[in-house]
């Protein structure tokens, strides 16, 4: 069945997102075609926006609307500790448990081999400019607990190490193979006041 070209250019656009289906998008598409006109125009500039308003902090990599982000930014926060993490929404997960006080640095992404992402590839560079410029004690290794992340962290630690910075790993309160993302509160918490000397 052929569609009117504005509805099956809708359907494609779902279906780039994670976990939609033809099914799911046509229904999603149809839904669209019947909300209120103001609601879709909110919607578009909605998704717009996060493209345009959101970058990436040039110091940590976190995303923000100013730059750098609120948290290098915050003079109260220790910053002798920087907390590395894959991806911005593991940062939001660290906040929330509202216990770290120190600093990030976003990755936005592990080393792959089979993927093919090399050291290169992922926000490194920048982190061992930080640890040069500024007076950092310990590095937190929070990538996730999968083969790549440990992969990843142990790969940092060996680049750290022998500036005679300390770097711990977050302890295996996560389970094998699970996201910081979906980690609840308590967990997170215990892992990071568990955390091991790499
Ligand atoms: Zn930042």
């Amino acid at each position: 069945m052929h569609y009117p070209e504005p509805i099956a250019k809708l359907i494609d656009s779902y279906m780039k997102l994670p976990g939609i289906g033809q099914k799911t998008a046509t229904r999603l598409a149809f839904y669209t075609l019947d909300m209120k006109e103001e609601v879709v125009n909110d919607f578009a500039k909605a998704l717009l926006s996060v493209k345009r308003d959101l970058h990436f902090c040039s110091i940590c990599g976190n995303i923000t609307e100013e730059d750098p982000c609120e948290i290098c930014q915050d003079t109260t926060r220790d910053r002798s500790t920087i907390l590395v993490v894959e991806e911005p929404k593991d940062v939001m997960s660290m906040e929330k448990m509202r216990e770290y006080r120190g600093l990030y640095h976003v990755l936005h992404g592990v080393l792959s081999p089979m993927e093919g992402t090399g050291p290169e590839d992922i926000n490194i560079a920048s982190l061992l400019q930080r640890l040069h410029d500024e007076a950092v004690e310990e590095v937190i290794i929070a990538t996730n607990a999968t083969t790549d992340g440990e992969a990843t962290a142990m790969y940092l630690s060996r680049l750290i190490k022998p500036a005679g910075i300390k770097v711990t790993r977050l302890a295996h309160g996560l389970a094998v193979g699970s996201d910081i993302e979906y980690a609840d509160e308590v967990t997170l918490l215990k892992a990071v006041e568990g955390r091991r000397e790499l």
